[in-house]
């Protein structure tokens, strides 16, 4: 864990009132433990952190993207990911870093929540549809790397109107996502959405989950079918010994047994 806690406070979200405020370990805390990791023998590495990229060294020496690289570039470290990022933080020098990294994986996790910018407003995430875009933009402009983009999805917010599920929809095929984590909306304790009316009936979220859902089957398909035939490096992670297969990720993230 890289930072912790969160300035964000997005409606739903129960995190900033629970974890504070966002505090940075200073880059050289964090050198020093990935350098005694790879030491250890671990060649992969997870920096964490609820909005992970929002990173800033106290000791103001390193951005989270010169982190990024620096970690990277550890002996003995071949894989390096980051999770949970926010789009509003997210900016091109962590594509850099992951194009010319080579041990950086080909994997952005950047959580949407919804594709209709007036939803979002509500939800308090701090950018519109465009904003959000324009990321994705940054990142499938990578010269060198294909890089994989994943995200949360909030359906049945207080007040999604048809449209503006459809928005999210639409969005799903703007992006070709390879993957997504889909929620329906339901209020949590002492989070500020608790004062708006839950209006959508539970099985409209229903609904609107299944056709989110079978919307990105249908892209996932097209996505995943464009691996047949190539030659991927695989980190072993586990073992399904009753069908004797070896189930790995790739630097994409993707599962591959
Ligand atoms: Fe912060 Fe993420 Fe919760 Fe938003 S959803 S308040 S960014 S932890």
């Amino acid at each position: 864990t890289i930072i912790e806690g969160c300035d964000k406070f997005c409606a739903y979200c129960v995190v900033p009132y629970t974890r504070g405020k966002e505090r940075s370990r200073t880059s050289d805390s964090v050198l020093n433990e990935a350098r005694r990791m790879a030491e250890s023998g671990y060649t992969e590495i997870q920096l964490l952190g609820q909005n992970v990229n929002s990173y800033q060294d106290p000791s103001e020496k390193n951005s989270f993207a010169d982190l990024l690289a620096a970690i990277g570039e550890i002996r003995g470290i071949r894989r390096v990911r980051f999770t949970t990022s926010h789009p509003r933080d997210f900016r091109r020098d962590i594509v850099e870093a992951i194009d010319s990294v080579p041990t950086l994986c080909d994997h952005v996790h950047l959580p949407v929540q919804s594709g209709s910018s007036r939803v979002l407003a509500s939800m308090s995430r701090e950018y519109t549809r465009e904003q959000y875009l324009d990321r994705i933009a940054l990142i499938r402009a990578a010269k060198n790397r294909r890089i994989s983009i994943t995200t949360d999805v909030i359906v049945g917010f207080p007040g999604e109107t048809e449209a503006e599920f459809d928005e999210t929809l639409s969005l799903l095929d703007e992006v070709g996502y390879d993957g997504i984590f889909s929620f329906k909306y339901s209020a949590r304790p002492n989070t500020p959405s608790l004062r708006y009316a839950d209006s959508i009936p539970d099985e409209e979220k229903w609904r609107r989950l299944q056709a989110l859902n079978a919307k990105q089957r249908e892209i996932q398909i097209i996505r995943f079918s464009s691996h047949l035939g190539e030659i991927i490096e695989v980190m072993v992670e586990s073992e399904n010994v009753a069908r004797a297969q070896l189930i790995g990720r790739t630097s994409q993230k993707k599962t591959l047994n």
